[in-house]
């Protein structure tokens, strides 16, 4: 039987928030089990923010979550990094209202959770079985889930820009393989939308540092990790995501051309599909959360170059 894993140590990590520009720094601690990842704001109420879809309270450009208005931005990358190396529980206090973006990849987070090390906790992990497909989003840009084996995304990414163009990539997401190709894939955002963002309060932090920028025709970062590290990153982003069903899903994702809030709306199909409290509680979420931010979210979703931002 597959037991449920924490860290078996405390560990440290700081730099600026991609969107807010503003110093942060993250304290991963061992949690108990069946905690699930849990973050702690250093809000006067300490308040705790569980990564599930039911705290998903932004979707744009980034997965923000939120209790009570207090919130935590940016959490995608970590929380992909945690669920690829099978780390189930977890308490992540954050100073600062982001998770550092580091060099817009997993990698540090693997890094960090490496040096932290796995704990085994004596409690039985419950993979989310997908028993039956499904479908979220239009002719354009869709997400699907079908059965399978083991956990596997194929993705394409289709961007009309002679930098990115179309790339398709499809991956078995062991561990490793998350490690070696995926991982260390980076944030990527278009010169042409800076300002715009900047404006709206987004990618303050964004720099050649940490994030590959496009610009009118070429990269302007000296080079790419990978050939098609755009469309790695959508499958990083979505890793991400999926981790907030808080269970490993054994399916094989097929998308093409997703985003956050693509990604959430198939994480509540899923959720409403094959775990039945989902269903008793489904009225409850929709009455807790913010159903007129969550809607324009998925209506008004980006471009997929700006969405992996
Ligand atoms: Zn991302």
């Amino acid at each position: 039987m597959d037991l449920q894993l924490t860290i078996r140590k405390r560990v440290t990590a700081e730099g600026i928030g991609l969107h807010s520009g503003q110093p942060s720094k993250i304290t991963l601690s061992p949690a108990p089990a069946d905690s699930g990842i849990v973050f702690r704001a250093t809000d006067p109420h300490r308040t705790l923010i569980p990564a599930r879809r039911d705290a998903v309270v932004d979707s744009r450009f980034a997965t923000t979550l939120g209790v009570n208005g207090t919130r935590v931005r940016t959490v995608e990358h970590l929380m992909a990094a945690a669920a690829a190396l099978g780390i189930d529980n977890l308490l992540v206090e954050v100073e600062g209202e982001e998770i550092p973006a580091m060099d817009g990849s997993a990698e540090p987070f693997v890094s960090l959770l490496y040096a932290a090390g796995k704990a085994t906790l004596v409690a039985p992990r419950r993979p989310l079985v997908i028993t039956w497909p499904i479908r979220v989003g239009d002719d354009g840009r869709w997400l699907q889930i079908l059965p399978s084996e083991d956990f596997r995304v194929s993705y394409t990414l289709d961007v009309d820009h002679p930098a990115v163009g179309t790339q398709a990539a499809s991956f078995t997401c062991t561990e490793q393989v998350f490690v070696e190709q995926v991982a260390p894939a980076r944030t990527y955002g278009f010169l042409k939308d800076v300002g715009a963002l900047r404006n709206n309060g987004l990618a303050r932090g964004g720099s050649l540092e940490n994030t590959v920028v496009v610009g009118r025709r070429a990269v302007l970062n000296t080079r790419l990790r990978y050939r098609d590290e755009f469309v790695r990153h959508k499958i990083l982003d979505l890793i991400g995501d999926l981790a907030l069903l808080g269970r490993p899903v054994v399916g094989h994702v097929v998308a093409r051309n997703a985003g956050h809030a693509l990604n959430h709306q198939l994480v509540n199909a899923i959720a409403e599909a094959f775990i039945p409290e989902a269903r008793s509680n489904r009225a409850t979420v929709r009455a807790l959360s913010h159903p007129v931010d969550r809607l324009e979210g998925v209506r008004r979703e980006p471009l997929p170059g700006i969405a992996a931002l």
